[in-house]
């Protein structure tokens, strides 16, 4: 059987969400993002200074370790440490050498962000640590449908800690569920990446660079701030959208969701894009409008940054896409990248602040690092307090499709709770 080109693979992994409350459409692979306020957070005031807020960025440090100070109190140390990767040079096959890289004991949860190119695509191709394989390239264990679906890194998608690859940077959260166990010690990856042209994966011969950013304890609560772009689809606008009943009431929706997890919203910022982001074209791969638009968060500072777009053209044939989210998750601390925001389609949700809010939940969900209860092909997350089947998994967020519930596991509120977007709260 003939695998599907990484084309396919690639828009796999831009996690769409259909709205279809009768119909469920295959949807693809999957990711996208997810984030909420607090009940009481309210919203600020709009940002209509044209002056970007500070950027929180990330700790300078260009080699070796940032000491993030361990603490027992359960609020996590921010910053986090970071961990500068030596740059590699891909090799004929798309390899890079093996990249060795210590962490220091204590350390709960880890981040591996790696850049290229706006238009190469990578992934954590292997890696092992003092626990043993985290992500592996032995693809044994799929079965038929993965290989047809899951594409030629579906072996990765189905390790131990599962991963996914995206263009121009792609992020992997360690640990993504229950089953891994993350500590200091000594760790040694491969990564891989590809060109993308036409229907054709060319291996990338070239430069990657990269970093670990780590955390030595994990908060049993925390806060999400949030930047939301009006591209002028459905008249919003940053001056208008503080006082919209339909951009405040999928606040109250975001916020509730959220809540599950002991996250809360923080500062809500507001800001105007160009109109010709109304429409977001060629998201089958066609065309790089997407990722130019979620480019345009740069110097925004941090947070979950959300486009509130008109709709979605050239993806799934007969469904309405809803939402994308950049990245699974989505680069945490780096706005201004292909991947550093999450769209949402004002024509899917039909003015209904409740479906807004849902979609904007699961999204960021996917953005924050949370997979869907099981794809249509069967294949489950690896989480062992979700459903395993689609009936049941309609009570749940991140079930692909929207039309059902909106519920958050524990183990998906934890690993929500390991995002560096999500801070102390
Ligand atoms: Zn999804």
């Amino acid at each position: 059987m003939e695998r599907p080109s990484p084309l396919v693979i690639v828009r796999a992994v831009r996690t769409l969400i259909s709205v279809a409350s009768f119909a469920f459409l295959f949807a693809c692979g999957s990711e996208e993002e997810g984030l909420n306020p607090a009940p009481d957070s309210g919203t600020n005031a709009p940002n209509d200074s044209g002056t970007p807020p500070a950027d929180s960025g990330v700790v300078g440090a260009d080699a070796g370790f940032v000491d993030a100070t361990p603490n027992d109190t359960g609020v996590v140390v921010d910053p986090p440490g970071e961990l500068t990767l030596p740059a590699v040079t891909t090799g004929a096959n798309g390899d890079s050498p093996e990249v060795n890289f210590e962490l220091p004991a204590g350390v709960v949860s880890f981040m591996i962000v790696l850049e290229g190119p706006n238009d190469v695509t990578m992934i954590v191709k292997r890696l092992s640590g003092p626990g043993g394989v985290l992500v592996t390239d032995d693809d044994s264990a799929l079965t038929q449908l993965e290989r047809l679906f899951l594409g030629p890194w579906g072996a990765q998608f189905k390790s131990p800690n599962r991963v996914v690859q995206d263009i121009g940077i792609s992020s992997s959260l360690f640990p993504n569920n229950p089953g891994v166990n993350v500590s200091g010690g000594s760790y040694t990856m491969v990564a891989s990446a590809v060109r993308i042209q036409g229907q054709n994966g060319n291996p990338y011969q070239g430069t990657l660079t990269g970093k670990v950013l780590y955390r030595m304890a994990q908060a049993s609560a925390g806060r999400l701030d949030l930047h939301l772009y009006f591209s002028g689809a459905g008249n919003l606008t940053a001056a208008a959208a503080p006082t919209d009943p339909l951009v405040q009431g999928a606040l109250q929706k975001l916020s509730s969701v959220y809540a599950q997890a002991n996250l809360t919203v923080g500062a809500v910022d507001y800001h105007d894009v160009d109109a010709s982001f109304r429409t977001i074209s060629g998201i089958d791969g066609s065309s790089d409008q997407l990722e130019r638009m979620f480019r345009l968060t740069e110097g925004r500072g941090a947070g979950l940054h959300y486009f509130f777009v008109d709709r979605f053209e050239g993806g799934l044939p007969g469904g309405m896409v809803a939402g994308i989210s950049g990245g699974l998750p989505g680069p945490p601390l780096r706005p201004g990248t292909n991947n550093s925001g999450v769209a949402v389609a004002l024509a899917a949700i039909n003015g209904d602040p409740e479906i807004l809010g849902h979609v904007m939940a699961h999204e960021g969900g996917h953005w924050l690092g949370l997979f869907h209860t099981a794809e249509f092909i069967g294949t489950q997350d690896q989480l062992s307090d979700t459903p395993s089947d689609q009936t049941a998994g309609q009570n749940y967020l991140m079930y692909p499709a929207v039309g059902g519930g909106t519920m958050v596991s524990p183990s998906q509120s934890t690993v929500i709770r390991h995002h560096l977007e999500v801070v102390g709260g």
